[in-house]
Parts: C-alpha cells; structure tokens; sequence
C-alpha cells in the first residue's frame, strides 16, 4: 500500500500506550532492512532522511557541504527506495524528513514523496519558529503531508544541528505553539543529547513530557510528541568495536528505562540513529578481520583503509563511499559489496529489532487508521477552517 503520513502512526502510539522508534537511512540497503524488521514484527514503521544524509544520498560524499540540487536528488532517491519496499510492506510506513532547515528542504522532501517533514525552527525566536513552521504545515497540510517542529535546544551534533547547552522546552510555550502552528507533532528538549556522547547515566527530565501531555488532554490538542537524540549506544557494540581495534571514548546513551519512563509520561516518537551506525560500523571491522582476503578486494578493500585510518569514527557514510552507487541505488555488482549489504542489513535488524520490542511497537500494525494523504488532505481541510 501507498506510504501514509506521520500522524495517524503517532496517533496509535498515544491512544495504545507505546513508542514508536523512527530511524534514519542513509543507504538503499538500510531502507530495506528497517522496513524488514518492522514487517517481522508487525510494527508500524517511520524512516527518516536527515536533512544532509539527503545531501550524501544525492551523491555529495561532503555532504556537510551539500548544496539544495544535492538534497533534492538525495530525497528522491531515498523516496524511490522506501517506496520501492515500503509500498509492497504490510505494514504502515512514514518516510519523514528529519532536521528540515528551511522551507526549501520542506518542500524538496515534500515533492519528493515525503510523507512527512521536521521543520527544525528551534534555533529561531519564538515567533520566528512560529511563523516559519506555519509556513511549512500550510505547504505540507495542503498535500496532505504531516508537519513536525520542534520547540527547546537540545545538546550535541547531529549532522548540522550544533548546539553547545540544551534549554529545556518550556511547556506553557508547547501549547501555545501547539495552538499557533498546528503541527502534528512537537519535537522537546527533555534531556536527551544528540550524538554517541551524552555523559554517563543521563537522567530525563519527564515532567516536561508529562506536564505538556497534561495540558494537550485540557486543551483538546492531540499531537504527537517527539524524542530526539535518543539512541541507547549499546555498550556491547561499542566494547566489540573497540576490541576490534576502534578507538572510541566517552560513549553513552540513554537507557532502555530512562526512554521507557518517557514513553510512559507521553513521548511517542524516538528517534535512533547511532545505534544503527554503530552495528553497521562493527559488522564490516569484523568482517574484514575474519575474511582477510577482502582487505586487499579491488571492490572493497578502499572501505578497509577506510576503517583504518578513522579508528574513532563510526559513520558508516565516512567508510562507504568507495561503493557510492551501491549506497544510493542498490546496485551490487558482486560478491564482495554484498558482503558489505550484509554488514549493513544484518547491523540494522539488531538494533532496530532490539528497540521495536523494547518500545512495545511490535503487532500493533493493524491499530495504525491507513489513511492516504488524500484522505488526509480532506481531514486538515475541515479541522483547520
Ligand atoms: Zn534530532
């Protein structure tokens, strides 16, 4: 069936009382993996592309750098993959964007069949976030597309989202943004940190999600509310990276129970990107440590040097671009880069499986209303007259 649109996914999780993870893509095969495991286990299922991995999909290897041509193409592609499997999945699938920086990157994702998009206003004044996510939810509402903002700085990096402290969201200032914006769905600054360096032991602050969730049930408001830079960074993975001669410090994530307190105080949507990368990452040091003869492979040995030379990197976008076309549209050529899809598929399914049953998603695929962005045109036209 066609990909559906982020609210009635977050409208299920809140109505049913549990998570919903969402989890980027950077890779054709990773697509394809997230929405495997998902169909596995009956889960509904959002795939995000981030605002600059757009970028790297459209073939910009700097992708920090990736210019509005870049995303355009890299959306599409991403679009094309998810569609590819996610229009024959039976189960309910969002492709969302994540970290829309300006309107431009909303409606390159939103042409591009995103059926979802975050506008990250948060940098901005109130009224300034105000203004730009209401221009974004009028474009995407129009079209059917639902909209996320976000309200409160969170700590660390995410691809270019750079902030040196977090400042909490302030909850009166959710409502009423809420009110002013109609998004359906709020991204809040609770404590969780982008990025594999949140310090040990991270304590969330769920009152917030509690007290905004109180005062939406009050005011009729029945958005979704939205974590991000929440991956768990399981210490086992890192450990075995780093037995496996990486050099990565100071990583930690937030736990299991700190995320399952948050689903309890009213989060419904967790987003979970180092996890994948760091098993991605894992998967190709111990592949090439067991199969030695693919260090010097003319197809994939580059990757290995690659590994090498960044002992204290674990994106996978850094050690894959020798195989460009394989990441952005699925080709594999032979054996030897299907040794890396397998590193990828196989990375995925761990982490992605492991939080699906820890979020509670799993068989709640048929609680999920299906309706399609025409459908869902028509319900934005008569609840915002
Ligand atoms: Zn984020």
């Amino acid at each position: 069936m066609a990909l559906v649109s982020l609210k009635p996914v977050l409208d299920a999780a809140n109505k049913y009382h549990y998570g919903q993870g969402a989890f980027n893509v950077n890779a054709v095969a990773q697509a394809k993996a997230v929405i495997q495991v998902h169909e596995m286990f009956r889960s509904p299922a959002i795939l995000q592309g981030a605002d600059l991995a757009n970028g790297f999909m459209g073939g910009c290897t700097d992708f920090v750098h990736a210019t509005l041509e870049d995303k355009r193409r890299g959306a599409k592609r991403i679009g094309d993959a998810v569609r590819a499997f996610g229009e024959s999945a039976s189960i309910p699938v969002v492709l969302h964007l994540d970290h829309g920086k300006d309107f431009e990157s909303c409606k390159a994702a939103i042409d591009g069949g995103y059926t979802s998009v975050m506008i990250d206003g948060s940098s901005l004044p109130f009224a300034e976030n105000v203004d730009l996510t209401r221009e974004v939810v009028k474009y995407a509402h129009e079209r059917g597309v639902s909209v996320e903002g976000e309200l409160g700085v969170l700590a660390g990096v995410e691809d270019h989202v750079f902030a040196a402290d977090s400042t909490y969201t302030n909850p009166l200032k959710a409502i009423e943004f809420f009110k002013k914006t109609k998004v359906d769905a709020l991204a809040i600054s609770y404590g969780t940190i982008h990025g594999a360096s949140k310090g040990k032991d991270v304590k969330l602050r769920c009152q917030i999600p509690i007290t905004i969730r109180e005062c939406m049930n009050h005011e009729g408001i029945t958005g979704g509310l939205v974590s991000h830079g929440s991956s768990t960074v399981p210490a086992y993975i890192v450990d075995e990276i780093n037995a496996l001669g990486g050099e990565l410090k100071n990583t930690y994530g937030i736990s299991i129970q700190e995320l399952k307190e948050a689903i309890a105080s009213g989060i419904n949507k967790i987003n979970v990107d180092t996890d994948i990368r760091l098993a991605v990452t894992r998967n190709m040091k111990e592949l090439f440590e067991g199969r030695r003869e693919l260090q010097t492979s003319v197809w994939v040995g580059e990757i290995y040097r690659l590994l090498e030379k960044n002992k204290d990197k674990f994106d996978p976008r850094v050690f894959l671009t020798p195989i460009m076309d394989t990441v952005m549209l699925g080709n594999i050529p032979n054996s030897d880069v299907a040794e890396i899809i397998g590193c990828i598929e196989r990375g995925v399914k761990e982490v992605v499986g492991t939080l699906i049953v820890q979020f509670g998603s799993y068989g709640k695929a048929p609680l999920v209303s299906r309706k399609t962005l025409d459908e869902m045109k028509e319900f934005y036209r008569e609840n915002e007259k």
